[in-house]
């Protein structure tokens, strides 16, 4: 029998799979040779941390594989000592085992490692692809991973390739644009994570921002349990062929994978429904066979290893079982079968072992394709150096939030602003200008941060260190005079310049301006979410602000474009300054000519709501501002 522990087993030595000079695939085979049953679904298996907080000895009792942060799950106080400590007791349970496999901790960094208070938080997706900036975003990609290495976690599910083709799609911000090949140049991403040792993943494999609602897609939703019909546009149905589908959504993941090192791919929530063979038969992506193992593992020669997104397999449909919401045996198999290799099943782990384990010993499952998933995930580990590091340190914690770290954010901030309108160049602005600035997002860090900012949904508010647009402005220009009244109501006399800053609060996932069922979870109110247009509060600021005030710059914080065509007349200036996080200094940079205005649309801005979707080569592509719009200023 073999009772190889860490440090060693007995008699002959270590054994292979502890030996750091043996080839990582030796050291699989080795212990894969040593696993039981039980022990590999274990390895396949994810849980969220708060499902094992209070009862962390299940780790080793569930043999678990691996543990996440799902957005704003986060250890009190939410310091980086506390992560590393948390995640290091994690690790302890998981190294008391048999066999001593390190668990693998994932974490959503996907604009810095904004769970932690005290993070660099970058401009999100949608503000980076505006910037044209691989070798940016790139640094970006490290700088994010020194920042979630330094809280003892080595694996980022980041970043976004999804393509945004509506804007109405509630994550919009999260992709880099609109156009596929843009989304691919970003995948530099993966190079400055993986430079810093930790693992990116690339999500949401494929098709997730090119969903459409219609009869098909309500039709099948109508046959889900009540819980999924919410998700008509996040998590809907791409209808399309299998040539315009390769040429939109997949482009991005081959472009990634000929440029850089992808070692993991999450699917997406949404499902592809093929024109060519009848539509009416749509795919969850978590379910698609062809795509997740024919094409992505086979074709494409995928090594890494694939991670199902959040209750992704929860949501495949059981055509015995169709108001079943939680797992059936039917939608394990289906997904293990399609080419899942690690399952993110955050509150119901336990669940998804037993009724694995009972798949694989009724044959439903085969032992092969099990070996396979935990070769794959093994793997992962030992390029990780998990096996000889396993535990963090809380040396390296001043990365977090770190002087450049923000540097390179304020600088990311700059150059994603994009300028819209300019008329008698309005900007840059003087320095000993008297301003007037107002609107609810011009002093508002955490509607400048957006979703996944410490909380899933994001919060307004004071809730992260760093600058807001007002408080970068009074840094850049510390000789204006500055009156400052959120709702516009102090008197405007005296005032030569307003400044403008409205738009979006913050949201995440979601859905679009489709109709359906309230959103529940929405931490804004769901009109405000799925309209594109300016809340009538926001308007009404514009309408006085510009309407007082000689000049007029208008700025709009938000997660897509937004429908402005009425206002546009009033406005003197126009800037999109998109989602920038933390560094609203950036944003001060570029309106007082510190650094030129650079920035380009990476999506087209509807010039109404009936417009929507709009994307570059579209028939009649008559947007207000086309795909790559961008004044310069020098
Ligand atoms: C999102 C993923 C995310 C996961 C884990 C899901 O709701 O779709 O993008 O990685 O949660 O937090």
């Amino acid at each position: 029998t073999d009772t190889a522990t860490r440090g060693g087993g007995h008699g002959t030595g270590k054994p292979a799979y502890l030996n750091p000079k043996l080839p990582a695939d030796r050291r699989v085979d080795d212990l894969l040779g040593r696993m039981t049953l039980a022990e590999k679904v274990g390895q396949m298996t994810q849980a969220e941390r708060a499902a094992v907080t209070d009862n962390p000895a299940v780790i080793a009792e569930w043999n678990l594989g691996s543990l996440l942060s799902g957005g704003g799950s986060v250890p009190t106080p939410n310091t980086p000592e506390a992560w590393v400590e948390m995640i290091n007791g994690f690790q302890r349970q998981a190294l008391g085992t048999r066999l001593g496999i390190p668990i693998i901790y994932g974490v959503d960094a996907v604009h810095g490692h904004a769970n932690v208070y005290g993070a660099t938080v970058f401009p999100h997706n949608i503000g980076l692809g505006a910037t044209r900036d691989p070798d940016l975003v790139r640094q970006i990609g490290r700088a994010t991973a020194e920042e979630v290495k330094a809280t003892g976690i080595p694996w980022n599910f980041a970043p976004c390739l999804c393509v945004a083709r509506d804007e109405r799609w509630g994550r919009t911000y999260e992709s880099f644009g609109e156009d596929p090949k843009l989304v691919g140049q970003m995948a530099s991403y993966i190079a400055g994570s993986q430079s810093a040792g930790v693992l990116a993943t690339v999500k949401h494999y494929a098709g997730d921002g090119d969903t459409v609602y219609d009869q098909a897609a309500a039709d099948n939703n109508a046959t889900l349990p009540p819980a999924n019909q919410a998700y008509v546009i996040d998590q809907g149905v791409t209808v399309t062929s299998r040539a315009d589908f390769a040429r939109t959504n997949l482009a991005p993941y081959w472009d990634a994978m000929r440029r850089y090192d992808v070692r993991s791919v999450m699917p997406s929530y949404s499902s592809v429904d093929w024109t060519e063979d009848g539509v009416g038969n749509p795919v969850k992506m978590h379910a698609h066979k062809e795509l997740l193992t024919d094409v992505l593992k086979g074709a494409k020669r995928f090594q890494g290893f694939v991670i199902s997104d959040w209750e992704g397999i929860h949501k495949i449909p059981d055509p015995a079982e169709p108001t079943n919401a939680g797992l059936t045996p039917y939608k394990v198999r289906v997904g293990v079968n399609a080419g899942i290799d690690l399952f993110m099943v955050p509150h119901s782990a336990k669940q998804f072992i037993d009724l694995l384990t009972a798949e694989v010993e009724a044959g439903r499952v085969s032992r092969a394709r099990i070996d396979d998933a935990v070769r794959r995930i093994l793997r992962a580990k030992f390029d990780l150096g998990l096996f000889e590091r396993p535990y963090a340190s809380a040396d390296n914690v001043d990365e977090v939030g770190s002087r450049e770290h923000r540097a390179l954010a304020r600088r990311a901030v700059a150059e994603s602003q994009v300028l819209l309108k300019n008329s008698d160049r309005a900007l840059p602005l003087r320095r000993d200008a008297k301003l007037y600035v107002a609107g609810r997002n011009a002093d508002d860090i955490g509607n400048q941060a957006g979703g996944w900012t410490i909380q899933w949904q994001g919060v307004s508010g004071d809730v992260i260190p760093g600058t807001t647009i007002l408080e970068g402005i009074r840094e850049v220009a510390p000789r204006a005079e500055v009156t400052y009244s959120a709702d516009a109501s102090a008197p405007t006399d005296g005032a030569d310049v307003g400044v403008v800053v409205v738009g979006e609060t913050p949201y995440a996932e979601g859905f679009g301006d489709v109709g359906g069922p309230e959103c529940t979870w929405c931490s804004t109110p769901q009109h405000e979410e799925k309209s594109l247009s300016l809340q009538p509060a926001d308007k009404a600021v514009v309408d006085k602000v510009c309407g007082e005030i000689d000049t007029c710059v208008v700025l709009v914080v938000s997660g897509r474009p937004q429908v402005l065509t009425d206002q546009l007349g009033e406005m003197d200036a126009l800037v999109a300054s998109w989602l920038p996080g933390s560094e609203g200094a950036g944003v001060a940079d570029v309106l007082f000519g510190r650094r030129p205005f650079t920035g380009k649309l990476s999506m087209s801005w509807p010039r109404s709501e009936a417009q929507v979707p709009i994307n570059i080569g579209d028939r009649d592509y008559r947007p207000l501002f086309p795909y790559g719009y961008g004044l310069r200023t020098r």
